[in-house]
């Protein structure tokens, strides 16, 4: 950005700020165009390269969490279904994608990935309409960095030999993988296509409540021209999910999620010889320093916890902040916080979109409200919530204690909880006071304290002055009750290979 430019958006931060606060002009409503997906009135399960309906005929609604308007009915598959999934998993992996050379199958991998980038506007429409995230996020985050994941993993395909796994590492067999619905078609590609890359098939189940893209995902693979059973997508509820992870035919399990059904499909895989990989639940510590830049740390915060309206697993829902600064910090971030949209999530304007159904909606109530009653003071910016859909605004607790509810369990929405610390000392402690271990992040200017932070904090994750900053090539995962494994980068490709 040129110098100029940088001075006068400096300048523009606080005014705007100001403004807004005032209420006395808007932003007028630049919508995304519904038009450009077409949305149909049923889905069926991806199967043996086909779209079939449920054994037993059963369908579910999928909603759009912003209107609670139904977008579709969807099968719904039982044990029979899956079975059969499993099955042509087991044949492609057998015939097909287990014998072709890793650079054949690369070239399926690239072809998917250019067609998620030139159907990229579709896919972040349906998102934002299937999960409320707001359009900014799905066009900007959510597509580019699932297609992101396939080029990456296709440069993987033919170079296996090569990646110090030994001389010939071989493919695990059929991947059952369940997915979560804050990141619907990110985590498909998180989970699809290092398994493809490595030579494995696939049986995907996403999550109830958003299961369009990846059936879109589903019909790119067919564009693409992807060996039928390669890829196959069992929609439904949990009891689709528990199906798929304890199926005999199933050599690779990877699920993210909740610690608690994480726990159970362990327990579920135990003694079967199963390869297991689990990404669960976070309480990321966000830390500040007394030395940190206000402006940048506070951005750092606004993404960590409200970006994906806190629908995310690593994020920064523990603000420590340096006693010395917490009163200049939290300042500075109510501002922020006035100047947020919240609104459509298919206006470009939107920063923050729809919580994902009326269970999580609740779920956020609940702690919420356990927060004030355990004493802490909440704090919301003035924000008008639509009517229909389910709608939280971003929420500040401060006066945290380290026992409240509210700074140990993952609450999954747009709510922070601020906690102080004097020395760095307490800081870690008080970081690694939680039975998580997925993320971490610390505001500073002194590198030598970065690398102090990092070698203490025990999570699998940590940032340095940015948060919620994600590549491909770079693996992923936690520890504790955040699971095991990793996914992205060397790392996440030795988890589907027999090396
Ligand atoms: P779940 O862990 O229940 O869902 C994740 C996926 O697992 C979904 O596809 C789900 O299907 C499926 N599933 C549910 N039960 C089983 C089972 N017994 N065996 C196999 N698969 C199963 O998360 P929820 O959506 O219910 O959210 C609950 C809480 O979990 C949230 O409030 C949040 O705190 C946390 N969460 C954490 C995530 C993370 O990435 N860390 C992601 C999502 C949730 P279905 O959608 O049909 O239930």
């Amino acid at each position: 950005m040129m110098p100029g430019k940088d001075a006068e958006r400096r300048e523009l931060v606080p005014m705007q700020g100001e403004l807004a606060a005032q209420a006395d002009w808007d932003y007028a409503p630049a919508p995304e165009s519904r038009d450009v997906v077409t949305i149909a009135p049923e889905y069926g399960l991806f199967i043996g390269g086909e779209f079939v309906p449920a054994a037993d005929g059963r369908q579910f609604p999928t909603l759009n969490p912003a209107t609670e308007e139904p977008l579709a009915q969807v099968a719904d598959a039982g044990e029979a279904d899956v079975d059969r999934a499993v099955a042509a998993a087991r044949t492609a992996y057998e015939r097909v994608w287990g014998p072709m050379p890793g650079a054949e199958r690369a070239k399926y991998l690239y072809r998917i990935a250019r067609l998620l980038q030139e159907r990229s506007r579709e896919f972040a429409v349906l998102e934002s309409l299937d999960n409320g995230k707001p359009i900014k996020e799905s066009r900007d985050v959510d597509i580019p960095l699932a297609a992101a994941h396939f080029f990456y993993h296709a440069g993987w395909a033919d170079k296996l030999e090569h990646a110090g796994f030994g001389p010939s590492p071989r493919p695990l067999g059929v991947a059952g993988q369940v997915i979560p619905w804050n990141f619907p078609l990110l985590m498909a590609a998180w989970k699809l296509a290092p398994a493809l890359a490595a030579g494995n098939t696939c049986v995907l189940k996403p999550a109830e409540t958003t299961p369009l893209t990846a059936l879109l995902l589903a019909e790119v693979c067919q564009q693409a021209g992807l060996p039928p059973g390669v890829l196959n997508v069992t929609t439904g509820a949990g009891s689709t999910g528990a199906a798929l992870v304890s199926h005999p035919g199933v050599d690779k399990v990877a699920f993210t999620g909740s610690t608690d059904v994480g726990k159970e499909i362990q327990r579920a895989v135990a003694g079967t010889g199963k390869r297991l990989t689990l990404e669960l639940g976070g309480k990321a510590a966000n830390i500040v320093f007394d030395d940190a830049p206000v402006e940048g740390a506070v951005e750092g915060i606004v993404n960590g916890i409200f970006f994906n309206q806190g629908h995310v697993c690593c994020a920064g829902s523990r603000l420590l902040v340096q006693e010395s600064v917490a009163d200049a910090v939290l300042g500075r971030l109510r501002d922020r916080l006035g100047t947020l949209r919240l609104g459509d999530p298919l206006d470009k304007n939107t920063d923050i979109g729809a919580i994902n159904s009326r269970e999580q909606l609740d779920k956020i109530r609940e702690l919420s409200d356990a927060g004030e009653a355990e004493g802490a003071e909440r704090w919301s910016p003035p924000c008008d919530l639509p009517e229909r859909g389910y709608w939280f605004p971003p929420t500040v607790f401060t006066g945290v204690s380290q026992s409240h509810r509210i700074a140990r369990e993952e609450i999954f929405g747009p709510v922070l909880s601020v906690l102080t610390f004097r020395t760095p000392d307490e800081a870690v402690a008080k970081a690694n006071n939680t039975p998580y271990g997925l993320s971490a992040g610390v505001w500073t200017e002194k590198g030598s304290r970065i690398l102090w932070m990092a070698q203490r904090l025990r999570a699998g994750v940590v940032w340095a002055n940015t948060y919620n900053r994600f590549d491909p090539a770079s693996p992923f995962g936690g520890y504790r009750e955040s699971g095991f494994g990793r996914e992205g980068g060397r790392h996440g490709l030795a988890a589907y290979l027999n090396a």
